[in-house]
């Protein structure tokens, strides 16, 4: 792990930022850079991943039927879109943070993204939609629900990395 401190940043423009660069290897994947940026002047804090060879535009799909599918593991790029059909679509954006996890940790983000929309939430029907979104969430993780995960990345610095998870051009 290289770790540079002092430099600009991107938010606060004190130069105050670390950039830390780590370097792993995924296996069925390849060599993957995970960037972190830290700011101890404004709290920013900022991921990424990067595989070194570059890569194709990418679909991958997979249906979460099990208590086992929940340690596939995943590399989510912050130029990843995450479709969880009739519960949420998570857009790349500025914010966007890529990452490696697994099925439970993605989905453990999911429900803290839609429990923190929640309670900005003021519309009543909304609020229960979330709560059901949540609920059916946290059967899955019990293994006693299922529900489809899609990445889309233009950049194809993401992958579901199964042989259940199906790949198909973007
Ligand atoms: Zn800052």
């Amino acid at each position: 792990m290289s770790e540079i401190k002092g430099q600009p940043c991107p938010f606060c423009n004190e130069n105050k930022c670390t950039l830390k660069e780590d370097e792993v290897d995924i296996p069925y994947f390849g060599r993957l850079f995970v960037f972190v940026m830290e700011c101890e002047g404004c709290g920013a804090r900022k991921s990424d991943v990067e595989p070194a060879e570059p890569k194709e535009p990418c679909r991958f799909t997979l249906e979460v039927t099990s208590e086992d599918d929940l340690n596939i593991k995943i590399v989510k790029s912050g130029d990843a879109t995450v479709k969880i059909p009739h519960i949420i679509t998570i857009d790349a954006g500025p914010a966007s943070e890529g990452y490696i996890t697994n099925v439970e940790g993605l989905l453990d983000r999911i429900k803290k993204t839609i429990e923190s929309t929640m309670e900005a939430e003021e519309d009543e029907i909304a609020k229960k939609k979330a709560k059901n979104m949540i609920k059916k969430i946290n059967q899955v993780l019990v293994g006693r629900d299922t529900l489809k995960i899609i990445i889309e990345d233009e950049t194809g610095h993401s992958a579901i990395i199964s042989e259940k998870a199906q790949r198909s051009k973007l």
